[in-house]
């Protein structure tokens, strides 16, 4: 439903037309990610069956357990799921199923969430401080479970999965205050959100463009350079003039 690939599988589990008018009411333009329990030891396809048949207003976008991932509403649609007013018109809300089940089904529900979370988080180019409680939006104790366990804990491990503890350790930042020219004979080059391939394309140059070089950042995919106000290009692909 909204192109996500996170190694957990992921299902289409959409609201049905006649209710989609009261669970996703309105366009949205996401701005940040808000993280629920849904207190219950239910998995998460009963959960989107749930949500998606009732009569309620409260919706979520997707729901996460141990096995599986269920979408229900598409993130350029709203869900009130957070008790307030601009979180419920901006804020993707996601639930972690099985919070009050067994343990380790719990724990592998958070892991699964957490890759879902890190793949959203890369293919917008947006950082873990994007990543928010419940609890930050209206003041409920949710996620329960989750804040129980420890709320840095779950950001440490959408983090992992980010690449991010990797790239800290072995990422080295340097000037740079040069130009270079791109070759890529026949093709063109991706400019990016971040210095990797896993970060969103925002713009591309064409062979033999001649860019300003703002920075050099070296990290586990190579050599990248950071252009002024446009993003990042792998050095693989320039060479200097
Ligand atoms: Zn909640």
């Amino acid at each position: 439903m909204n192109g996500i690939n996170c190694g957990v599988p992921i299902y289409d589990f959409p609201v049905p037309n006649w209710n989609k008018g009261k669970k996703q009411t309105y366009a949205m333009n996401a701005e940040k990610i808000v993280i629920h329990n849904t207190y219950n030891s239910a998995k998460a396809k009963a959960e989107a069956s749930y949500m998606v048949g009732n009569s309620s207003w409260t919706s979520f976008h997707t729901v996460v357990d141990e096995s599986a991932i269920y979408e229900c509403i598409p993130f350029n649609r709203n869900a009130w799921h957070c008790g307030a007013t601009y979180g419920n018109r901006h804020y993707i809300g996601i639930e972690i199923a099985r919070s009050t089940g067994n343990a380790n089904d719990f724990a592998k529900a958070e892991e699964n969430c957490a890759k879902y979370v890190a793949a959203i988080l890369k293919a917008r180019g947006w950082n873990v401080d994007r990543v928010v409680t419940h609890q930050y939006c209206s003041g409920k104790y949710c996620p329960h479970k989750t804040l129980d366990l420890g709320w840095q804990r779950f950001i440490n491990i959408v983090k992992k999965y980010m690449g991010q503890t990797l790239v800290q350790v072995n990422t080295s930042v340097s000037r740079g205050g040069y130009s270079v020219m791109t070759k890529t004979p026949g093709d063109v080059l991706n400019v990016r959100m971040g210095p990797g391939v896993g970060y969103r394309k925002v713009s591309s140059y064409r062979d033999g463009s001649k860019i300003y070089v703002e920075e050099v950042v070296k990290n586990i995919e190579g050599t990248w350079y950071k252009i002024p106000r446009a993003g990042y290009v792998s050095a693989r692909y320039c060479v200097g003039i």
